[in-house]
């Protein structure tokens, strides 16, 4: 589908506002709509780690629009903050310690995927990082993983629940 992102091209640059086209969610994924995003320093200077282009945003929160095949936790319509990436099949993860997933450097600042894929390209085909935390969610519309993706309350705003996304617990492991 086509989103608008907010897009870094070169380190010296400004994020500037483009159409890109973001895939289609995997079983484990989850397209949610954004409402608000948090503006986090980590998003203004992971620029050196991320290859660039790249689309930031860590603290998003909005609703459901369309969910993976095995996909439970969340369905269509749910409000939802979107929290840091982990595995949910490495140690750390299993003993419910995720800040300590073997793959959490690669899931927050590969700019991909676990399997290396972005879901971001612009319409000409060329390839965009994203997937920042597993979210890139300063964009209409963001991919997450089922396990960052955090149910929240009806009635709790969301434009100020996009900053407590990165803090909130991501689901126990799947054994
Ligand atoms: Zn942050
Ligand atoms: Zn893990």
């Amino acid at each position: 589908m086509k989103i608008a992102a907010a897009v870094r091209d070169r380190a010296s640059d400004t994020f500037r506002i483009e159409t890109l086209e973001l895939d289609e969610p995997r079983d484990d994924e989850v397209v949610v709509r954004i409402v608000a995003a948090g503006v986090c320093h980590t998003d203004l200077v992971s620029h050196d780690r991320v290859p660039l282009p790249a689309v930031f945003g860590h603290e998003g929160a909005g609703i459901v629009e369309r969910v993976g095949r095995r996909v439970s936790r969340v369905k269509p319509g749910d409000r939802v903050v979107l929290s840091f990436p982990s595995c949910g099949a490495c140690p750390g993860c299993y003993e419910g310690a995720p800040y300590r997933c073997d793959h959490l450097a690669q899931l927050a600042f590969g700019g991909a995927r676990r399997d290396g894929s972005s879901p971001l390209k612009r319409p000409s085909g060329e390839r965009v990082s994203g997937a920042f935390l597993q979210q890139s969610s300063f964009a209409t519309h963001a991919i997450a993983t089922e396990r960052n993706t955090i149910p929240i309350a009806d009635d709790v705003p969301l434009e100020l629940m996009g900053r407590w996304g990165a803090a909130s617990r991501p689901a126990p492991a799947r054994s």
